[in-house]
């Protein structure tokens, strides 16, 4: 268990900088002192406790003759599992083009408009759009903001402290990169025929036979990857990432996310020179081949790091799909792409 107690370190030598920053800001009354990260006591990523709410009770929406349902979707990972859904009874609109950062998206004035316009706005929610945040929680048209995770337990990536009353300063929080397991993309699915059926309840049959096929093709993703990463000796799943974003593959698949580029599960952040140090140190111990940097990042630092530790960098879509022409122009090719990618870095000579 080296590795999980070294990335333990990684990650507490971060939780030490976070505190003091943020602790200089908001000191309670009284003169709390500084909390004292401990050891984090399962897996770096743990499941929450607690669920993303519940889906709202929405009323039909009147629709003149020939008039379809206009939708938006943030990240074009979300578009593409409401297109599979909605099919041609929506008018769909996507916000963030191939190989956007949806960490650091703005929206823009196409964007605004096609927002203002929409019967519903679906989003991945858990502060993955979090620069578009403001536009989002403040639409004129009242359109309803569906979080897809909804229901889908979150995994964090979190520091415990030995002082609670300080616990809410700095926790990393909710892992929204939810889509690297596939059952919690099955779970996107459920909720998004719900509500467009809900919404537009002329086309529910539609919607649930599309969910049902779309489902199937999920379940068979799901078993693929599964069977296939278990082909992998186990000594050889370790994997080093840009930023904290391939947390549910590491859990649902059984591999071992030595550390991260960016220790963050935001790119909105950058990693300290210690950081890089420990990062490389690891590296280098524990013998890990593939750094996987995903299409919507600045491969430089990776770059860096892999001819410093001989390790090899490889490119996936993690964040954002290709275009239509790319090897990743939906949710499926993405993901199959990403599994031959990791297999062949993992098991490389
Ligand atoms: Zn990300």
């Amino acid at each position: 268990m080296l590795h999980r107690i070294s990335r333990q370190s990684l990650q507490m030598g971060l939780a030490c900088v976070t505190c003091l920053a943020l602790f200089a800001g908001c000191a309670a009354p009284g003169g709390a002192t500084a909390p004292t990260p401990v050891a984090m006591t399962d897996d770096d990523h743990q499941a929450a406790t607690e669920q993303v709410e519940t889906l709202p009770v929405l009323t039909p929406v009147t629709l003149a003759a020939g008039e379809k349902l206009r939708v938006v979707a943030t990240t074009n990972i979300v578009g593409d599992v409401v297109r599979q859904v909605g099919g041609d009874a929506i008018e769909l609109v996507q916000l963030l083009p191939p190989g956007t950062d949806p960490h650091s998206y703005q929206a823009r004035p196409d964007d605004l408009r096609a927002l203002n316009q929409a019967h519903v706005v679906f989003v991945n929610g858990l502060h993955l759009e979090e620069a578009m945040a403001p536009v989002l929680e403040s639409l004129d048209s009242g359109a309803p903001v569906i979080a897809v995770n909804i229901g889908v337990t979150p995994l964090e990536l979190q520091e415990e402290h030995a002082d609670d009353a300080a616990d809410d300063h700095h926790h990393e929080g909710a892992d929204p990169h939810t889509w690297m397991d596939v059952r919690n993309v099955e779970q996107w699915v459920a909720n998004i025929a719900a509500v467009l059926s809900a919404l537009d309840p002329a086309h529910a049959t539609a919607y649930a036979a599309n969910a049902t096929a779309y489902t199937a093709e999920l379940t068979a993703l799901h078993e693929e990857i599964a069977t296939t990463l278990a082909s992998v000796p186990a000594a050889q799943r370790k994997l080093v990432t840009d930023h904290d974003n391939l947390g549910y593959l590491a859990h649902a698949y059984g591999l071992t996310i030595v550390g991260a580029v960016i220790p963050s599960l935001s790119t909105m952040a950058a990693p300290s020179a210690q950081e890089l140090a420990a990062l490389q140190q690891q590296i280098t111990q524990e013998g890990v081949k593939a750094i996987l940097v995903g299409n919507t990042v600045n491969p430089a630092v990776a770059q860096q790091i892999a001819r410093d530790t001989g390790a090899v960098v490889t490119s996936i879509y993690t964040d954002s799909l290709s275009g239509a022409d790319g090897p990743a122009a939906t949710y499926l090719e993405m993901m199959r792409y990403n599994l031959a990618q990791i297999v062949a870095a993992l098991t490389a000579k």
